[in-house]
């Protein structure tokens, strides 16, 4: 077994001083039991403990690190950058840089705004898309998550759906009032509530691919019924690509699925692992933002030169020849590999992929929405967890959380993942 003693002491200490011992409630590993790894470095695919111990890494920050952990053109950039100071307050250069790096790869977007999240791009698209509209109402779908502002906590999946806690104490009954909620791939649901309710609806907000509980997939047609609905009757697309956004592919869901959205919401890759969001979309929604139209939205930090200086990088380094087949080329060799060793172990799961986002669930159920994906095993994943950690391999410490492959992972690391996933598989 390994050595983790570094980790638990520091966790002891952490406990008295934050809630729960960390920043972000998924990172505490209470869904698998056991103390979370305290991280001393990363490098390409790898991280490393305060223990001393290594693991190839499929969490990546929760998705941002896809070039690999301090790839050398990002940290090279970053060094530049930070020697001329890191926050103005003022425009910069290189906001017009990622502006336009991210404009030309999603053409859905006329205009982009930056912000420091995905949580304050979804609740500002939100804001825009009312303001937009004159109507109050919202339509989310049960499992996917689009960070942790009041209104969206609603059914929300990442660590709501892994605590089983879709609905936050603190979010006011008049807020939640206003989301309203479907199931994802049900398409006669959908088309009866926007029948009945479109008059009030000011927007629809979807991760197009779900990555927060674990990674569903949009059944045929369910998208383009979305699109044609919202459409006719006046409802503003909101696409959170938080997490799909240059990882489905390098323009996102919506130009693996050919959909057009009239936003989108990014975050994650686009910060190249600092803090970033980012929300756009057509001319005359985008026109409404504050300074250009009566829409309040702000932010001390918004566009800081160091942030955008690791998503121009990593932007740069994704856009070229021949980046996104290298990708696929690796995510497909992990997908056989996993979907190989359960039937070799003699393991029930399901295996579902989306680019390099990907997910094994505990289960004989298809997944195709909130309620099959919870018919997971849970505990059968924390064992398995909990060998893959002990084997050197870092998955999400949920079995409601996407898995995710970098460029920086080689054959050899997918090939020590499958060996011990078979391994760990015989086991649990
Ligand atoms: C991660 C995520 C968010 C929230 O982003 P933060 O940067 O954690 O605030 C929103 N939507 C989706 C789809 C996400 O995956």
């Amino acid at each position: 077994m390994r050595n983790f003693s570094a980790s638990k002491k520091l966790f002891q200490r952490a406990l008295h001083l934050i809630p729960g011992g960390v920043n972000s409630p998924v990172r505490a590993f209470r869904a698998v039991g056991g103390n979370p790894l305290f991280i001393e470095r990363a490098k390409g695919s790898k991280i490393y403990d305060v223990d001393g111990n290594s693991y190839i890494d499929y969490v990546l920050s929760w998705g941002p690190m896809i070039l690999g952990h301090a790839h050398p053109a990002v940290v090279k950039a970053l060094k530049n950058a930070v020697m001329k100071g890191t926050s103005y307050g003022a425009p910069t250069a290189l906001e017009i840089e990622l502006a336009e790096l991210v404009l030309k790869v999603y053409p859905s977007m006329d205009k982009v705004r930056m912000v420091n999240s995905g949580t304050e791009a979804t609740m500002s698209a939100i804001r825009a898309a009312r303001g937009f509209t004159g109507r109050d109402k919202i339509i989310k779908f049960e499992g996917c998550y689009h960070g942790h502002a009041d209104g969206l906590l609603v059914k929300a999946g990442s660590g709501a759906a892994t605590f089983g806690l879709p609905d936050s104490p603190g979010v006011p009954k008049s807020y939640a009032r206003n989301t309203l909620t479907l199931p994802y791939n049900d398409i006669t649901a959908l088309k009866s509530m926007i029948e009945k309710e479109w008059r009030s609806i000011a927007c629809v907000i979807i991760e197009p691919v779900v990555g927060n509980i674990g990674c569903v997939l949009p059944k045929q047609g369910f998208l383009e019924t979305l699109r044609k609905l919202t459409k006719k009757h006046g409802i503003v697309l909101i696409f959170d690509e938080v997490m799909t956004g240059f990882r489905v592919s390098f323009g996102g869901a919506q130009a693996y699925y050919g959909i057009k959205p009239d936003m989108t919401c990014l975050g994650k890759v686009i910060g190249g692992g600092l803090p970033v969001g980012a929300y756009g979309g057509k001319k005359e929604i985008m026109s409404m933002i504050s300074p250009e139209g009566p829409v309040y939205q702000a932010g001390t930090l918004s566009g800081n030169p160091l942030a955008m200086t690791a998503g121009i990088e990593t932007i740069r380094e994704l856009s070229k020849q021949g980046i996104y087949s290298q990708l696929e080329k690796k995510s497909e060799m992990l997908e056989k590999g996993l979907i190989d060793a359960a039937k070799r172990a003699g393991a029930t799961t399901r295996f579902y992929r989306a680019g390099s986002m990907f997910c094994t669930y505990f289960t004989a159920t298809d997944v195709v929405d909130y309620k099959t994906a919870k018919t997971a095993d849970a505990e059968k994943f924390s064992r398995f967890f909990s060998q893959m950690l002990d084997k050197g391999v870092n998955l999400a410490p949920s079995q409601f959380e996407a898995g995710f492959i970098s460029l920086a992972h080689s054959e050899k690391d997918i090939d020590l993942t499958v060996k011990a996933a078979f391994e760990a598989l015989k086991n649990i």
